[in-house]
């Protein structure tokens, strides 16, 4: 397969500078979907647009014969003041990119090739909503990589589960008759000494934290009502399952000292951890180097959480970084100096590079049942053992 034409490359740039134009935040990308969309359908792909009740969402398919499916997911949204300051509009160019590359190099391999439009990454993540409903089920891998100022290879990311503690008590005059009262102030605070007790035995690789989102209104009466909200994360989705009990634990036990009502509730979605297929992540290593590019760091310890995540446990997935910089540079995402960086010449030409090694891992895993079933086997592992 060769790299990319001209003709592709500038319909490409064009997409990028068109997104980045159009700011839109999660589930309002109207514009940005739409413009993936018309690309892929000049392209020849059979659009489904409004995904799944997401009318920023889209399922776009090509379909050579019976084979195998490749998915690449592309993200579109924006975020408030830096526009496109984590670059999401190469992230999705470059996933649009690869597949429409890999389309046109089919040749004789057969396959489904699929772009899936995967809305608010950076809030509500659609792929949450998407995993649920089986949007991945009939996928054999995904495929989608973040712009960075160096190349990382996908790693892990936390699961996430973000719970709300309301409590209610009975409101008294704080002088005249507390001994009349049931403070759902102290319900809360007994719940944050509790959770920092508890931190003292819980896996190092996990995090809890939280805030107190109303805690009364006046210091002369004492408090009917209050709420706090914290993220809990783990490595692994079975820990953080226990992890989670434990902090509700902590929770009841608060509002039992205190004689205070508690109602538990899942205030955002939550995600899932990313579950990195290696044999995935190291075809496309392969492909990297052969467009080039084989300076690729290892990843480190899970710094947050991703809808990515989610694909991951349904089928085998990555989620690797790609350099957008010149040398020495080291913007880093949510910045306006991250943003310009995707409009620069290097950015165009890791972007070409990267649509190529992308198409060509995806046609490797059509042509090679082996690596599919190696690719498959691992994940299997991966998820039952998670
Ligand atoms: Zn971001
Ligand atoms: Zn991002």
């Amino acid at each position: 397969m060769n790299c990319i034409d001209n003709k592709l490359k500038e319909e490409l740039l064009e997409l990028n500078q068109y997104i980045y134009n159009h700011p839109e935040l999660g589930y309002e990308e109207y514009k940005s979907s739409s413009a993936h969309v018309e690309l892929l359908k000049k392209h020849g792909f059979q659009v489904e647009y409004g995904y799944m009740g997401i009318k920023t969402g889209f399922r776009a398919e090509y379909t050579n014969g019976d084979g195998p499916t490749i998915a690449y997911l592309s993200e579109y949204d924006a975020l408030p003041e830096v526009g496109h300051g984590c670059g999401h509009n190469i992230m999705g160019t470059l996933s649009t990119g690869a597949a429409i590359h890999l389309k046109e190099h089919l040749g004789d391999t057969k396959g489904r090739v699929v772009v899936i439009g995967t809305p608010a990454e950076e809030t509500d993540g659609a792929k949450v909503i998407y995993a649920a409903n089986g949007a991945f089920d009939d996928i054999d891998v995904a495929l989608i990589s973040h712009p960075f100022y160096k190349n990382v290879k996908s790693g892990i990311s936390f699961a996430l589960k973000a719970l709300r503690f309301t409590f209610t008590g009975k409101a008294a005059h704080a002088a005249a008759a507390p001994h009349t009262g049931i403070n759902a102030l102290d319900a809360c605070i007994s719940t944050f000494v509790n959770i920092g007790l508890l931190r003292q035995q819980i896996l190092p690789t996990s995090r809890i934290h939280g805030i107190i989102k109303n805690g009364g209104t006046a210091a002369n009466t004492i408090p009917d009502f209050s709420c706090a909200e914290f993220y809990v994360r783990a490595t692994s989705k079975s820990y953080l399952e226990e992890l989670a009990g434990k902090v509700c634990a902590c929770a009841q036990a608060g509002a039992a000292a205190a004689g205070a009502r508690l109602k538990i509730t899942e205030y955002e979605t939550g995600n899932d951890n990313l579950l990195t297929n290696h044999t995935l992540q190291d075809c496309l290593c392969r492909n990297l180097a052969k467009m080039g590019i084989s300076d690729i760091e290892e990843a480190g310890e899970a710094n947050g959480s991703t809808d990515v995540g989610n694909v991951s446990h349904v089928c085998p997935t990555i989620h690797p970084s790609f350099n957008i910089m010149a040398p020495g540079e080291e913007y880093s995402t949510h910045t306006i100096e991250f943003r310009e960086a995707t409009l620069r010449e290097p950015a165009k030409e890791a972007l070409a590079k990267n649509v190529c090694a992308l198409a060509m891992t995806g046609k490797e895993i059509m042509d090679d049942a082996h690596l599919l079933g190696k690719i498959k086997a691992e994940f299997k592992t991966a998820v039952e053992n998670d």
